[in-house]
């Protein structure tokens, strides 16, 4: 027979199993970090203990100067727009 459970019960029960799921998901995840031991995810380029540099599982990241380069684009691209913007609003006032 089946033992019987209140509505709150069984939320609860439903809610560990749920965080255990999760622990168990992150743990799948860790690696350690060879520079200090501590545990980190293996998607992390750096080490948050000591800084040391990880080797990412399962994705390479993108090389510094592709990163600047991308990232004068979108200040030059938004730049631009906040100008022009600023002119409309000045030259049709
Ligand atoms: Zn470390």
């Amino acid at each position: 027979m089946k033992k019987r459970t209140t509505v709150y019960e069984d939320r609860a029960a439903k809610e560990e199993a749920r965080k255990k799921k999760r622990q168990e998901q992150i743990e799948k995840h860790l690696v350690v970090c060879p520079h200090c031991g501590e545990k980190v995810l293996d998607h992390m380029t750096k080490c948050h203990k000591c800084g040391g540099k990880l080797v990412p599982r399962g994705y390479t990241p993108m090389d510094e100067k592709k990163v600047k380069i991308i990232r004068g684009v979108f200040w030059g691209v938004t730049l631009a727009v906040i100008a022009v913007t600023f002119l409309v609003v000045m030259l049709y006032k």
